[in-house]
């Protein structure tokens, strides 16, 4: 179960209306149960409850089961999609070991606005889902143009263009600490923005293979492609 409060020795949690309905209603869990909580900072603890109610409940921390487990330094910027499309991009990069997930409005992305608090709990239901001890921070809608614009010198950039569509992924095995994949919206990269991303020293443009995917399945195509040549 993932927490606000801090976990650690001897952390007294309190659990608010919506986590004692989960934990009381439909986990059926009583005072003595055991739990497992993570707070996304200090791991993993095995928690007791001590209080159990309708409209809250409490739980103490006894011991750590694991310590905190942080994914590489990698990036995921996607164009927002339908909103089914763009929950299952936040699940599978938060999943995948995405530290950080960025949506970005390109020229052609449809999308103008997204709820960011939404795409959070669903990086927090991935991570609790995975047994994962981290989970990857959310951030707001961003213009691509001005991410680009501030893009930090030391962090390299794979940029999925579909226009290689068919070349071979072209990922070198080259390690950095820090990276990010950049997936476009269903309408494609504009000539505009692939100028600039060819021109950008950090950026490397690959190819997703001989299809032109969806951009829900070119994201986790990336992510995997990246896992296996660069990851941990
Ligand atoms: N409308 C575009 C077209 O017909 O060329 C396709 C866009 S595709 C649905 C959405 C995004 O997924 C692309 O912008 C790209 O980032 C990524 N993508 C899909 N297939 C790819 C491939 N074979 N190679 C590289 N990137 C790919």
């Amino acid at each position: 179960l993932y927490v606000e409060h801090p976990v650690g020795q001897g952390q007294t949690i309190l659990l608010d209306r919506d986590q004692a309905h989960y934990l009381f209603g439909v986990m059926r869990l009583t005072v003595g149960a055991e739990i497992l909580v993570f707070d996304g900072q200090n791991g993993e603890w095995l928690a007791e409850v001590v209080e159990a109610g309708k409209r809250g409940g409490a739980l103490e921390c006894k011991a750590q089961t694991k310590p905190l487990q942080l994914p590489p330094d990698l990036w995921l910027l996607f164009a927002p999609i339908k909103k089914a499309r763009t929950d299952f991009i936040v699940e599978k990069a938060a999943e995948m070991g995405a530290a950080r997930i960025c949506p970005v409005q390109t020229d052609f992305t449809n999308s103008e606005r997204i709820r960011r608090d939404r795409l959070q709990a669903h990086a927090v239901e991935a991570a609790e889902q995975c047994g994962g001890t981290y989970v990857p921070e959310v951030a707001e809608l961003a213009k691509l143009d001005r991410i680009l614009a501030d893009w930090p010198e030391d962090r390299q950039l794979m940029f999925c263009d579909e226009s290689l569509v068919g070349a071979r992924a072209a990922l070198s095995a080259e390690k950095a600490d820090k990276w990010a994949i950049l997936i476009g919206p269903e309408g494609g990269f504009s000539e505009a923005e692939r100028k600039r991303l060819h021109a950008m020293p950090q950026a490397t443009a690959v190819s997703l293979g001989p299809r032109i995917l969806r951009a829900d399945t070119a994201a986790v195509a990336a992510m995997t492609l990246w896992q296996s040549t660069l990851g941990d």
